[in-house]
């Protein structure tokens, strides 16, 4: 049998090749204020306890079919409708995926808001679906009009919308995407993935919107690591995208350590209230400084307008300060920096840093 003299790399989708794998910039030693984690671990007693609580787990098995209980005690937390369903991802993102996946229909459209979080695009790309992204206004607000106009057009199977907005900050006026969900003629994915920041859910709304889905997450809640997103919404809708989900998506230690912090989450939440309110004084500060346009935020980062952002960021970076540069990302971002918010030390030395590259 003859076999290929070269790596047969030709058989690799074209699109696949002409790809970038998601950007993760090494961090080591840096503060790191570039992918809206949580800047707060668990106490040590709390890790200790929870360390105790995972040599328990069994890794010789495979995660349960369905984790009913461990559901049932998160819909619960998460404040679920009764007559909605919940599908457990590998962090939301596998859940975009997955939704996409499902709905991946030759020449299926995929919308958003634009612009917001890159995996809605990359997602319906790989997923070979095409990407409509409806440009916001100026002041990173749904430009309604083009918006409905773009649905018209394309009749998405599924609009996403960031909630609030990555990576501009801002909540989407409320009626707005209610005119969406109204004109949608497919299915809305609400990513209330900053929910811990925003306080703003459409929980409530799933049972009298057929076509709408609340996309979370606990990563931004300080357990990014753990991987875990949860979709919600019709159980005939959410049956649908349980058969594209990889069995055993979600590893046992994930659903191990959730279930036990699901006792704890005033830690947690603790957290999220200090990040408030750190994002507001730090905002507060930014305000203060004549060479920066700060916008206002209900995630737990901010986006900054300064003159050169390319050039900050190199000096930010040499002060040891890594944050986000999102200028290229589109033009409506031209010259702007994204940061997470970290702890109040962590705010200040970025504080300082920003003060010397400005
Ligand atoms: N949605 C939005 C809007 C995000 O910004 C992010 C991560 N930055 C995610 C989803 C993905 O979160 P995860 O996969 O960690 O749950």
């Amino acid at each position: 049998m003859s076999r290929p003299a070269a790596v047969p790399l030709s058989v690799i989708r074209d699109d696949v090749r002409a790809l970038h794998a998601y950007p993760v910039p090494a961090s080591a030693g840096l503060v790191k204020l570039d992918m809206m984690e949580n800047p707060y671990s668990l106490p040590a007693e709390l890790a200790r306890n929870l360390g105790e609580h995972l040599g328990t787990v069994a890794l010789n098995r495979y995660p349960p079919g369905e984790p009913g209980e461990f559901k049932r005690r998160l819909r619960a937390r998460s404040g679920v409708p009764d007559a909605c369903a919940m599908l457990l991802g590998n962090g939301s993102d596998e859940l975009i995926h997955l939704v996409i996946l499902a709905c991946a229909r030759p020449g299926a459209v995929i919308l958003s808001p634009w612009p917001s979080f890159a995996m809605y695009r990359m997602s319906a790309c790989l997923d070979g679906c095409r990407f409509v992204g409806v440009t916001l206004q100026s002041d990173f607000r749904i430009d309604l009009p083009a918006m409905l106009a773009a649905i018209d057009e394309h009749s998405p199977a599924v609009v996403f919308l960031s909630y609030p907005n990555n990576p501009t900050g801002n909540l989407f006026d409320r009626a707005q995407i209610e005119a969406i969900l109204e004109a949608a003629p497919g299915l809305v994915v609400i990513d209330e993935a900053y929910l811990p920041f925003a306080r703003r859910t459409w929980m409530e709304d799933l049972p009298r919107r057929p076509n709408l889905l609340v996309l979370r997450t606990l990563s931004k809640l300080g357990l990014a690591g753990l991987r875990l997103g949860y979709l919600c919404g019709a159980p005939v809708l959410i049956e649908q995208f349980d058969k594209v989900r990889p069995p055993f998506n979600v590893n046992v230690l994930t659903l191990a350590a959730v279930d036990f912090l699901l006792d704890h989450f005033d830690v947690l939440d603790a957290h999220a209230a200090t990040v408030r309110a750190d994002r507001e004084r730090l905002a507060t500060e930014l305000h203060s400084m004549a060479a920066i346009q700060v916008f206002d935020s209900a995630a737990n980062f901010l986006l900054l307008r300064v003159a050169n952002a390319a050039g900050v960021f190199a000096k930010l970076l040499q002060q040891g300060i890594l944050i986000k540069d999102v200028s290229t990302v589109h033009p409506l971002l031209q010259n702007c920096l994204r940061v997470t918010i970290g702890t109040a030390e962590e705010n200040a030395k970025f504080v300082h840093a920003l003060r010397a590259s400005i």
